[in-house]
């Protein structure tokens, strides 16, 4: 990332909510169920599958925890009444992990068989390494409970994740692997961008050959070569994988990989709670210095963008 471009991701959090929220607008689908499934029904057409996911890691309440679950319930609804080819991801933090442990292992529990009774499926999304061994200890409860429609996971940029591979591996994990966003102190996480990238291929490497469905969750262009590289020497089909990417991150990549054959699964989220999702989005655009100069230009001087 550029200085200035570094410079100024450190100060977006005291950039106003209606900047953040005006220049964040591609990785979100909005704010009600409608606008998720409107963009899943397009990306359905153009030979994309996604994952919808409820935007609620900022809740304080055990209540408004209550109120993500009703809304993943809303989510299936929909899903079947429109036909949509898409599954769901849950945040832990979002159905009250850190609030109430209790109320998230049962809401969890009940969206999984939800999801069940559907022939649908629930990704537990990865936060930070705070949540990591209870996220994982609740995932390996539910598959020994029998629920195999529950995927989970990994970050590469974790020391752990070739241990965390290995403990798991008699579940045969169906798992999203990713870099991981959050920060993390170096004793937990590598901290260099090789390191990440290196781990990432180890990991890849260790699912496939453990027999596991994996979701390969990258937009970095070595990374999805690699993928590429391993899904074809260890003679996977495209059944036996797929590609993952967020919802306005690289699609002409996307794109690319759909004509290519590979499965691909955008992540698309919605909601009330959209600040904090799109806080992190931003501080990984490279190319954020240019999004707040336009979009501060084009407030200086209305109708620069043809409307006023
Ligand atoms: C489907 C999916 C689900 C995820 N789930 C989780 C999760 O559960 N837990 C977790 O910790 N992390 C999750 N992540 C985030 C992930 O950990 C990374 O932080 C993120 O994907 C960026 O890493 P990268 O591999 O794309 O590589 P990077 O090196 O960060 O990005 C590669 C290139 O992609 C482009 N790019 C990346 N991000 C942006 C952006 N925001 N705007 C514009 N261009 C961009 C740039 O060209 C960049 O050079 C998920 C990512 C995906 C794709």
């Amino acid at each position: 990332m550029a200085i200035l471009d570094r410079a100024i991701v450190r100060t977006l959090p005291a950039v106003p909510k209606p900047i953040v929220r005006k220049i964040s607008e591609r990785y979100i689908a909005g704010t009600r169920v409608e606008d998720a499934c409107r963009v899943v029904k397009r990306l359905n057409t153009e030979g994309k599958t996604a994952t919808v996911d409820v935007l609620g890691e900022e809740i304080t309440t055990g209540e408004e925890a209550r109120h993500i679950g009703y809304e993943y319930e809303n989510v299936f609804r929909t899903i079947d009444e429109q036909r949509l080819d898409t599954n769901v991801s849950v945040k832990l933090t979002a159905l009250g992990l850190k609030l109430d442990h209790g109320l998230c292992r049962e809401t969890l529990e009940r969206l999984v068989r939800e999801a069940a009774a559907r022939s649908n499926f629930v990704r537990i999304d990865m936060e930070d390494s705070t949540c990591t061994d209870e996220t994982l200890r609740l995932y390996r409860e539910l598959r020994e409970a029998g629920l195999d429609n529950v995927g989970v996971v990994l970050q590469a940029h974790l020391r752990r994740t070739l241990d965390d591979i290995e403990a798991l591996k008699a579940l045969t994990p169906n798992v999203r692997l990713c870099k991981g966003i959050y920060v993390e102190r170096p004793e937990v996480a590598f901290q260099g961008f090789d390191e990440v990238r290196e781990n990432f291929v180890r990991a890849l490497d260790a699912l496939l050959r453990g027999g596991s469905y994996v979701g390969i969750a990258t937009h970095d262009e070595w990374l999805i070569e690699e993928g590429e590289r391993l899904v074809r020497e260890q003679g996977r089909s495209p059944a036996d994988y797929e590609f993952q990417m967020l919802l306005g991150v690289r699609p002409e990549r996307g794109d690319r990989l759909v004509t290519e054959s590979h499965r691909l699964r955008i992540y698309v989220p919605f909601g009330e709670h959209w600040y904090a999702y799109s806080l992190r989005r931003l501080q990984e655009n490279p190319k954020i210095a240019g999004y707040i100069a336009a979009d501060t230009l084009s407030r200086l001087i209305p109708g620069r963008n043809g409307r006023s």
